[in-house]
């Protein structure tokens, strides 16, 4: 099977991910009217077949281009290991968006090595960072408006809805007629 390049996937993505916006979402208004038992388990199937093929060491798009939410815990966790007090981390990286959650002053993010997509503070990053793109998370019915927002960020996630969308069919509740 032919894989294009990470750089193409990301160049692509944005008009992608617009084209199957209208689609996506009236697949999982419809997936939420009946949810089959089985979708977390699907979508933990999905997302670590996704993540088998995709690097993102390669791509890094989400700590560019996007923000993670700051918890009191992630705050604290951070401060300590870069030694310093949490009112000064707070004071040189962060601000509170319009939503009241602590975020990134910059992006991409103030963490971020450009050299080699990696993270500064891997071991003690965000719960945001860790969990991003939230594909295998519990009770995914419940993000499935954020999921449609990081298909436009993140190709893995982009990938697995695409193909969520060919595992369970839009009209896989609809009753079957036996002739
Ligand atoms: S903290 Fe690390 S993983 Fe999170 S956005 Fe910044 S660079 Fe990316
Ligand atoms: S989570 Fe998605 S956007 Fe972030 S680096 Fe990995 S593939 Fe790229």
């Amino acid at each position: 099977m032919y894989f294009c390049s990470m750089e193409k996937r990301l160049e692509q993505l944005p008009k992608l991910a617009e084209e199957a916006k209208k689609e996506s979402k009236k697949y999982f208004a419809n997936l939420k009217k009946r949810t089959p038992k089985n979708l977390d388990y699907v979508m933990q199937e999905l997302h670590t077949a996704e993540f088998k093929k995709t690097d993102c060491l390669d791509c890094g798009n989400c700590c560019k281009t996007t923000s993670p939410i700051f918890t009191d815990k992630d705050t604290e966790r951070i401060s300590k290991h870069l030694k310093m007090k949490v009112a000064d981390f707070q004071n040189q990286y962060l601000e509170r968006d319009q939503d009241d959650f602590m975020v990134l002053k910059t992006a991409p993010c103030s963490f971020f090595d450009e050299s080699d997509n990696s993270c500064f503070i891997y071991d003690v990053r965000p719960k945001a960072c860790s969990d991003y793109p939230h594909t295998d998370r519990k009770k995914f019915i419940q993000i499935t408006d954020l999921t449609i927002e990081n298909t436009f960020i993140c190709p893995a996630a982009y990938t697995i809805v695409e193909a969520l969308k060919v595992k369970i069919p839009y009209d896989y509740n609809k009753k079957r007629v036996r002739k």
